[in-house]
Parts: C-alpha cells; sequence; structure tokens
C-alpha cells in the first residue's frame, strides 16, 4: 500500500462512508464484504508480505465500509462474530493439519533418538524459545524506548542463554559428535515454521518476534475470543427462549407456588375478607393441580415425542397458554 493509500484508508476508517471522499463500494452488510476483515482478524490481512503470505482475500476489504460497520454495531449488535468465527475456524484448523502434517514428516524423516536424548533435545528447544521470545520482547520494548524494562529482559536473556549451553552440553554428550552436528528440527505449534535445535539466538528471536508467528497468536486468539463471544450469545439466546417458555417450566411454578402461599399467609394473619379469601385458596388449589399436571405433560414431552405425541402436544401447549395467559393477569392483580 501506498502511502497516499494507507492515509486514505485511515481517513476512510476514522470517518466512515458518510464523510471520507473514498466512497465504499459495498456496503458493509453485503455477503461480499469479508467479515473476518469487519471483526479485524482477515488471515489475508495479518499475514500479508509474511513467509506465509496467502494472496489476497477473495472477499470485499473496504476500511470505509468497517468504519460503518462499527457504528452501525455499536448501536445495535450486527451479530456477525459466528460468521467471522467459522471462516477463521476452518483456517487454523487448516494450519493445524499441516503442523500435524509436518511433525509427522519430521518422524519419518529425522534419526529416531532415544527417549533420554529426546528429553534433552527438548529441553534445548524449549530453553531457545524461552531466549528467542524474551529477546525478541526486549528489543520490542527498547524500540519504545522503555530501556529499565528492555535492560532487565537482557539480564534475563543473560540467564537463559547460561541454561542452554549446559542444556546443550548434556545434548552433545549423549551422541557420538557427528549426530550431533545434523539440524535437529521441530516444528512450531503456533505456525507450523520449523525451528532448529541448532539455530542461533538472533534467528530463534526473529521468529518468536516476527510477524508470521505473532499474526498466528493474533488470530488464535482472536478466534477464541470469537468461540467464548459467540457462545455466550447463544447461551443468552437459549436462556431468553426459556424464560419466554419458562411460565411452564417446573422450578418457575414452584416459585410462584410458593409466593402464592406466602401472600395467602400474609392475607390471612391480616384476617379480612375470609370469604374473598377461601375463594382464592381454592381458585389457586385449582391452578396448582393444573400447573402440575403440565408440568408432567412438559416431561414427556421431553422424555420421549413421536410426531403424533408433538402434534397433540402441541395442540396442548396452544390450550394452555391461553390459560396461562389469563393466570398471568391474576398474578398481577393479586400482587
Ligand atoms: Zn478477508
Ligand atoms: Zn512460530
Amino acid at each position: 500500500m501506498s502511502a497516499k493509500d494507507e492515509m486514505r484508508a485511515m481517513l476512510a476508517q476514522l470517518m466512515g462512508t458518510s464523510e471520507a471522499d473514498t466512497a465504499p463500494k459495498v456496503r458493509f452488510s453485503d455477503r461480499s464484504v469479508c467479515r473476518p476483515f469487519l471483526l479485524a482478524c482477515c488471515p489475508h490481512e495479518i499475514l500479508d508480505s509474511t513467509r506465509m503470505d496467502i494472496g489476497k482475500c477473495r472477499k470485499v476489504h473496504d476500511f470505509a465500509a468497517k468504519a460503518d460497520y462499527e457504528k452501525a454495531n455499536a448501536e445495535k449488535d450486527c451479530d456477525y462474530e459466528s460468521d467471522a468465527m467459522y471462516e477463521l475456524r476452518a483456517f487454523i484448523r487448516d494450519i493445524d493439519r499441516r503442523i500435524d502434517n509436518a511433525k509427522k514428516d519430521l518422524v519419518e524423516t529425522q534419526e529416531e533418538l532415544s527417549t533420554d536424548v529426546e528429553v534433552k533435545a527438548n529441553m534445548v528447544h524449549d530453553i531457545g524459545e524461552k531466549i528467542g521470545k524474551k529477546l525478541a520482547e526486549a528489543e520490542n520494548q527498547g524500540a519504545e524506548g522503555n530501556v529499565e524494562e528492555s535492560l532487565k529482559m537482557m539480564e534475563e536473556v543473560e540467564k537463559l542463554k547460561e541454561e542452554k549451553r549446559k542444556a546443550e552440553m548434556d545434548y552433545r554428550n549423549s551422541m557420538p559428535a557427528s549426530t550431533y552436528q545434523q539440524q535437529k528440527l521441530r516444528v512450531c505449534e503456533i505456525c507450523s515454521a520449523y525451528l532448529g535445535i541448532h539455530d542461533n539466538d538472533r534467528r530463534l528471536a526473529d521468529h518468536f518476534g516476527g510477524k508470521l508467528h505473532l499474526g498466528f497468536i493474533k488470530l488464535r486468539d482472536k478466534l477464541a475470543a470469537l468461540e467464548k463471544l459467540t457462545e455466550a450469545k447463544a447461551e443468552k439466546r437459549r436462556v431468553e427462549r426459556e424464560e419466554n417458555r419458562g411460565r411452564t417450566s417446573p422450578e418457575r411454578s414452584d416459585r410462584s407456588d410458593r409466593d402464592r402461599e406466602r401472600d395467602r399467609d400474609r392475607r390471612n394473619r391480616g384476617g379480612s375478607n375470609r370469604d374473598n379469601d377461601r375463594r382464592d385458596r381454592d381458585q389457586r388449589r385449582r391452578s396448582r393441580s393444573r400447573s402440575r399436571s403440565r408440568n408432567d405433560r412438559e416431561e414427556r414431552r421431553n422424555s420421549h415425542r413421536s410426531s403424533r405425541d408433538s402434534r397433540r402436544n402441541s395442540r396442548e401447549r396452544s390450550r394452555t397458554s391461553e390459560t396461562r395467559g389469563s393466570q398471568g393477569r391474576t398474578a398481577a392483580t393479586e400482587e
């Protein structure tokens, strides 16, 4: 992207379609618009110009449309998360498959180590990974002017290097020199890149602080967040549905029975209008047994269901929902 294009994109992102001079090619709600892009998680965008550049996204990426989406979504939930999640999940599954295949390839092509040596090799790899991450982080902090923080991290890197030297020695002593010389590869569990046991700290830092690896961390984190959000939304919808239907659920009617019981006690203590009370009580008793049989029906409905049953039940349901409606009103006037 040229500097001018970048500027225009930034402007569009700030303003949305109404004020930016770059009119959107499409409305954000159009199916041709990339929903992962709207939610800042399109792999094509995030892995752009990395070793794993997967080319241009087939769907539309439009910054003005994205700004429109953000505005609209703030006012009323557009609910695009699950769409973005499914697309992102498919991509991540693909990568996970690639990681598995790469691991299998390594098992087939690399000389097998004894368990004991394998443990030692993994130790070197693990410490190398820590060094790479820490070093990348120290450089980042330094670049942002947090000199003290950066120096503290470099001290930790020095300690880790010492640990790594010992681990390497241990590994080297467990095999003939010629075998030790061979590069022992491992697959990065995040981004599928190959990491060598003899990779130096610089290369490790470039990997763990690099755009590809960090991009994959971002995509994986985003997927986890989207999964959590969609799940929470689905759960919320389920609860709402339940509540709408809920007047027939056993828990709810138990509770309203208790409420009615309490109301009756309260009124009896007051001692007035006894005749009315008795009438209410009888009515309540009738409605209680009604709600009990309704619960039985509910249970039956849940446990087994032939199509005839469900037809009959739906007839019953519409009948009980009528009585429920009038009961609801009585309950309200009682309070
Ligand atoms: Zn896209
Ligand atoms: Zn990686």
